[in-house]
């Protein structure tokens, strides 16, 4: 996945422009910048790519989740719903609204189970969120047709899926609003910062003014601009645009190498009776960041997943017993341990999660494992790696 493996000229060239203008700052100081707009034209080029009106750059992919759902008007006491195999960001984004994450469980496509989404919503539920974890995503068909009958918002988190697409849209341009993280190790990165999209003019102009303390960004003096609203700073800067400006253009090209490396381990993998693949539902296509696959049991997962480390394979996730990715190890989230007070809303409404199970995600996570594909991986070295993984997996089986 991680787009820093394959650094080179067209990054620092980009970045130089920047440095030689000395203009950090995405907005204002129009005279010092040699015409060089960085963040404008990514975000630009990111609309276009991802068919989508608007692209609204921001400093992280929790950023843009936070931002995407203060321009939708989710604030204290909102509920919005989150699958329990998903990255911390998802309740903190939520969480620093005063908003309550509801989560709830996976299917085997790892993501959101459309069942289970419907059984929790509530007259407070306003946004569903699905996480396009692992490079795949869930049933949005059936996820929208969900959103359309309670008049619920889809925000889709696509920070591990850029490039992938589900009915011959790319994700991320699914649901009203997308978010994308460009992080030091997404498929492609500007060392740190996120975007989201979104067809939706007045989220897309809340957006804009929510990122710069609610500027609304009219004129060009900044100090005499007015703040129609309260907002934050979440702004990126021209040297990380730069970065991203590099990247966006090599995105196809990694997407590709992606899609090599994950079609020579799944080769390589399928044949082996017991192990299965993750479902990608119809008319979806992966990123191929990740190749996710199922074991027979909790016990032979977990010493698959020992053997493998063994082996020297690395990059293999087993989320089950992960800090970051899965419900079970978030004692903050399930215990509400924050610094301060937190917003009475969701000190009251916050679901009862010391007494929650999610057994059927358990039933899922338990056995899956998850591959990262590299893009320094070159075929001969895949291919290898390949053989020793399907060869180190069926000692187990
Ligand atoms: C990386 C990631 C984020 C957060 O992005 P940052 O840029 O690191 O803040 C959110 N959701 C998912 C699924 C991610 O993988």
């Amino acid at each position: 996945m991680p787009g820093f493996e394959l650094f080179g000229d067209k990054e620092r060239n980009q970045v130089k422009d920047v440095l030689d203008s000395g203009v950090l700052m995405r907005y204002g100081f129009d005279g010092m910048r040699n015409g060089h707009w960085k963040a404008i034209e990514l975000e630009k080029k990111l609309a276009v790519r991802m068919q989508s009106k608007h692209a609204q750059l921001v400093s992280s992919g929790t950023a843009a989740l936070t931002v995407a759902l203060a321009s939708a008007g989710i604030g204290a006491g909102d509920e919005v719903i989150i699958p329990s195999f998903t990255f911390v960001a998802s309740f903190e984004a939520i969480l620093a609204l005063g908003a309550i994450p509801v989560m709830v469980d996976i299917d085997d496509t790892l993501t959101l189970d459309p069942s289970a989404v419907e059984k929790a919503i509530t007259s407070r539920t306003r946004v569903i969120m699905p996480v396009h974890m692992c490079g795949s995503m869930a049933d949005l068909n059936a996820l929208q047709a969900i959103c359309d009958r309670n008049k619920l918002i889809m925000i889709e988190d696509a920070c591990q899926a850029i490039g992938g697409s589900y009915d011959g849209k790319p994700l991320g341009s699914f649901g009203d609003l997308g978010c994308f993280s460009f992080d030091y190790v997404k498929t492609i990165t500007c060392g740190e910062g996120g975007a989201l999209i979104t067809n939706n003019e007045t989220y897309y102009k809340n957006a804009d003014h929510y990122s710069d303390h609610g500027h609304d960004h009219l004129g060009n003096d900044r100090g005499a601009e007015s703040h129609p609203f309260l907002g934050y700073n979440y702004r990126i800067s021209e040297l990380h645009a730069a970065v991203g400006l590099a990247q966006i253009d090599r995105l196809d090209e990694f997407l590709a190498i992606q899609k090599r490396n994950y079609s020579i381990l799944r080769h390589a993998l399928e044949p082996i009776e017991g192990v299965s693949f993750r479902k990608v539902p119809e008319g979806g296509v992966e990123n191929y960041s990740f190749l996710s696959f199922f074991l027979p049991s909790e016990a032979i997962t977990k010493a698959t997943h020992a053997a493998l480390g063994a082996e020297g394979v690395d990059a293999c996730f087993y989320w089950y017993a992960n800090n970051w990715h899965y419900y079970k190890k978030w004692d903050h989230l399930r215990n509400l341990k924050s610094l301060g007070p937190v917003a009475r809303e969701l000190a009251e409404g916050l679901p009862d999660y010391p007494e929650a199970h999610f057994k059927q995600s358990d039933h899922w996570m338990g056995r899956t494992i998850s591959c990262l594909i590299k893009l320094g991986w070159g075929e001969e070295e895949m291919s290898k790696r390949a053989e020793l993984m399907a060869a180190t997996i069926k000692k187990q089986l």
